[in-house]
């Protein structure tokens, strides 16, 4: 553990030191997280010493603590990065403002599904490649924490109402052939059980690539297997601002080698003094979770930007709403009434189930709607890693295993339309 210098325990008489350590603590920083140069500097027993002339305790969310790598933020992204950078031999510490899984990712639908494979590109390959590998990560993170993340690879069914749309998923079938090598397949079905899925007119597509996860205890699980792996997670320590090298706290400010901005909607005003823009919004969204008597594997429907999706635990979840306007973040409403209506009539196995609980959270969306992640302009060894926006659980692993890379220096092969600078206002990309 490394000790860490807080500035507020420097009081009146280490003025003077400050400007020296701070120089110092630049420099060090400055150089990659595994240099041996750092760690020399960290001093024989891996401590980084700040004079505190005053002999009184340093005090502060992380004292006695500088981290390779600090996180702010402890949702799904921002705890993927914590345990890619783990894996990597950083010391790593999450600064959380809430309780891990108090934004978006503390919700209940869990459906990690593909895009249509048609019209391949980067974007689509990153996130095939994410699901793919999903089942092997789900898989460690249950295994380190003891904790069952709900991760299950039962696939999803798709209503086909008409002859048209039995035809566009002939083409995706042979999309699939082609695109997903044979990992998965998009088939088209004719025996849909019509008490599971209702307006099959012309069939229905099952797709075997989709996967489900229960979005709370896949972050309790991560969290967990994170602190097993010696990460900190601060919870109620909420980060005011950013700078190359520090954060500042409510508790004061902390010192870490690289920073990464993993705070969902509020991310983006964390970083808005470096962009000059804030880079995205807020979308919010309402699910509902049901108890109902369905077959562990039973596979999830989609139809029309719903989703029902069985826990396999007696929980179906079933959402969203897509709000660009909104009143109270946290608050449900008719919205999510229509929702389960729409729920119903999709899946006639869902008439009469009691709803046990409703729940709304703001996706973190970035201006072009694709994730941003990379090195924030204007910060120096400060990340973002934001904008999961509607797809943050099925690609959160993969992009926390990049940007952690992207941290230790090594160049990394990112889909342009997921770079910070693909979100900024013209004008203002690097
Ligand atoms: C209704 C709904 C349904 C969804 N369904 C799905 C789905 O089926 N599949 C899917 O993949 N995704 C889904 N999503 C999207 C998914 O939840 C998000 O993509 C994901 O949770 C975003 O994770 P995050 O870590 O980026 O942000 P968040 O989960 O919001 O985490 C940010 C964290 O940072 C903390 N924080 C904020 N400000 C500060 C600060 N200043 N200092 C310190 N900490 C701070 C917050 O408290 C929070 O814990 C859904 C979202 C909603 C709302």
């Amino acid at each position: 553990m490394r000790e860490i210098g807080v500035k507020k325990a420097y009081g009146k008489r280490q003025l003077s030191v400050w400007p020296f350590e701070a120089w110092r603590l630049a420099l060090i920083h400055a150089l990659p997280p595994a240099h041996p140069l750092r760690d020399a500097a960290y001093g024989r027993r891996g401590t980084l010493t700040i004079a505190n002339p005053s002999g009184r305790a340093a005090r502060g969310p992380e004292r006695g603590f500088a981290p390779d790598l600090l996180v702010v933020g402890a949702g799904i992204f921002g705890l993927s990065v914590a345990w890619a950078a783990l894996k990597r031999g950083l010391s790593v510490a999450v600064l959380e403002a809430e309780t891990p899984g108090a934004g978006a990712s503390g919700g209940i639908v869990g459906a990690l599904s593909p895009h249509v494979p048609e019209q391949w590109n980067p974007k689509k390959q990153f996130q095939l490649d994410a699901l793919l590998s999903a089942g092997t990560h789900w898989a460690e993170v249950a295994a380190i924490s003891g904790v069952d993340p709900g991760y299950a690879r039962t696939g999803r069914l798709m209503p086909l109402s008409d002859a048209e749309a039995r035809e566009r998923a002939a083409d995706r079938a042979r999309g699939a052939a082609v695109h997903w090598g044979g990992a998965a397949e998009w088939r088209l079905r004719d025996d849909a059980d019509p008490g599971w899925l209702a307006g099959a007119a012309c069939g229905a597509v099952h797709e075997t690539l989709s996967a489900r996860i229960f979005p709370r205890a896949a972050v309790r699980a991560l969290a967990a297997a994170v602190e097993a792996r010696g990460g900190r997670i601060r919870s109620g320590c909420a980060v005011r601002a950013v700078a190359g090298g520090r954060v500042e706290t409510d508790m004061g400010p902390v010192i870490a080698g690289r920073i990464v901005i993993a705070a969902g909607v509020p991310g983006f005003g964390l970083m808005a003094p470096a962009l000059g823009q804030v880079a995205g919004q807020g979308v919010k969204g309402q699910a509902a979770l049901l108890r109902a008597d369905v077959p562990p594997d039973a596979p999830m429907l989609y139809h029309d930007g719903l989703y029902v999706v069985p826990h396999g635990n007696g929980l179906v979840a079933v959402g969203s709403t897509s709000e660009n306007r909104w009143d109270e973040a946290r608050a449900t409403d008719g919205l999510l009434d229509d929702v389960l209506v729409r729920a119903r009539a999709l899946c006639p196995a869902l008439e009469g189930a009691e709803v046990v609980e409703r729940w709304a959270g703001l996706r973190p969306k970035a201006r072009r709607r694709d994730p941003m992640l990379g090195e924030i302009p204007g910060l120096a060894g400060v990340y973002s890693a934001n904008g999961a926006f509607k797809i943050g659980f099925g690609i959160a692993h993969h992009a926390g295993a990049l940007v952690a890379r992207m941290v230790t220096g090594e160049a990394v092969d990112l889909p342009e339309s997921f770079t910070v600078a693909h979100h900024l206002s013209r004008g203002l990309r690097a």
